[in-house]
């Protein structure tokens, strides 16, 4: 038999906009659930240093994101293992199902599903998905010791992660489909610096090949953009960074959206088009995309929340 819970704040997402959100909402005496999803702690769990949380130089991502658990539950936000599966947003209170069975019934959501990582969607990159080819160094990296590894993107995150992977890797090649980085100057100069570090700029992967049996990568086939000549590079490992997707399945035919799948809020505020509906953090935002700027909207959407429930009352 399913059990129904009822709450004043259904947060939804454990990313530093969910958790900040559960600081306030708690503080405003709103007894906020959060339910966490299927990635607690949301994309900083699969990064290593965070060098530009303020208050910290430097702090490994999974290791913020048990402090923002643990300071929200200590101000009373009630924190659920669970996943939605379905939203319910045309009437209040809003409805929704979870994986586990539980059916969560709120006067106010607040989305904070952030982002997941994009795939370049080739055959070969999906067939070795798990077997050489991955989207977090974090979790993959340590497999690849010794060997060559290649990365693709020339975002913030293909960066670091060619950086990180310098700790395992012989080589790390990163691939760039033009010659110019839209990474931070910063993290530009370490890279180039880094003898273990080659660029191949103007390129596109074409192709992982590998053995079957145990499925594996032996190499990538990488394309010229604009002599289409093919380059082979012996790579064990292969790093997809170019970017995220935003998370919006739940709403995306509840709520408006804009740039390819960002849901849509109010300039200066985090009220979507349904009132009672919030939405905060990288499923908002296309722009900045960073944990202070997810964490300072949390903290909006709270407020908002508390705002529209006082006014109902
Ligand atoms: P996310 O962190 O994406 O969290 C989303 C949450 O929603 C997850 O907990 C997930 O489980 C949950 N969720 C999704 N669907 C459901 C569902 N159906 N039901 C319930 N829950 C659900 N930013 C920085 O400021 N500094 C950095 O150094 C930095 N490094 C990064 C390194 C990497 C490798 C990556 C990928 C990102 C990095 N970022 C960094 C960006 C930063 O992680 C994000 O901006 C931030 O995490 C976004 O927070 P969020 O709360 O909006 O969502
Ligand atoms: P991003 O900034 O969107 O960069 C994606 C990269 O992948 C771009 O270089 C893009 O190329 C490339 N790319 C996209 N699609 C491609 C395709 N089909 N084929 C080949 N290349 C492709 O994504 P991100 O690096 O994941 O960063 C996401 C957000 O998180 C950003 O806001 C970033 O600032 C933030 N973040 C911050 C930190 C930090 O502050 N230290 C660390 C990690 C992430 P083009 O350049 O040609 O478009």
């Amino acid at each position: 038999m399913s059990v129904t819970r009822h709450t004043k704040v259904l947060i939804i997402g454990s990313g530093p906009a969910g958790y900040s959100a559960g600081v306030y909402a708690a503080r405003a005496m709103l007894e906020p659930l959060l339910v966490q999803g299927i990635e607690p702690g949301g994309q900083l769990t699969t990064t290593t240093e965070v060098e530009n949380w303020p208050g910290d130089t430097e702090v490994q991502g999974p290791d913020l994101m048990i402090r923002m658990e643990a300071h929200a539950r200590a101000m009373g936000c009630d924190i659920v293992g669970d996943i939605i599966t379905s939203l319910d947003l045309s009437k209040r209170p809003f409805t929704a199902q979870s994986d586990s069975g539980t059916v969560y019934k709120a006067d106010a959501v607040i989305m904070c599903t952030g982002a997941r990582a994009k795939w370049l969607g080739l055959p070969t990159e999906e067939k070795f998905k798990g077997f050489g080819v991955s989207a977090c160094a974090t979790c993959d990296g340590f497999f690849y010791r010794g060997m060559e590894i290649a990365v693709i993107g020339g975002g913030n995150t293909a960066v670091e992660e060619a950086l990180f992977l310098t700790n395992f890797a012989s080589k790390v090649t990163l691939i760039h489909r033009r010659d110019e980085l839209r990474c931070e100057k910063i993290l530009e100069h370490r890279l180039l610096k880094n003898p273990k570090i080659e660029t191949l700029w103007f390129h596109e992967l074409e192709e992982v090949y590998g053995t079957d049996s145990p499925l594996g990568v032996e190499g990538i086939k990488v394309k010229h953009t604009k002599t289409d000549e093919i380059t082979d590079l012996p790579v064990k490992g292969l790093f997809i960074a170019i970017g995220h997707a935003p998370a919006s399945e739940l709403v995306k035919d509840q709520l408006e959206l804009h740039s390819g799948g960002y849901v849509n809020v109010e300039a200066g505020s985090t009220r979507t088009a349904i009132p009672g509906v919030f939405a905060a953090g990288d499923l908002t935002d296309h722009i900045y995309r960073q944990a202070v700027t997810s964490a300072g909207m949390g903290c909006m959407a709270a407020l908002d929340a508390e705002k529209f429930l006082a006014e109902q009352d």
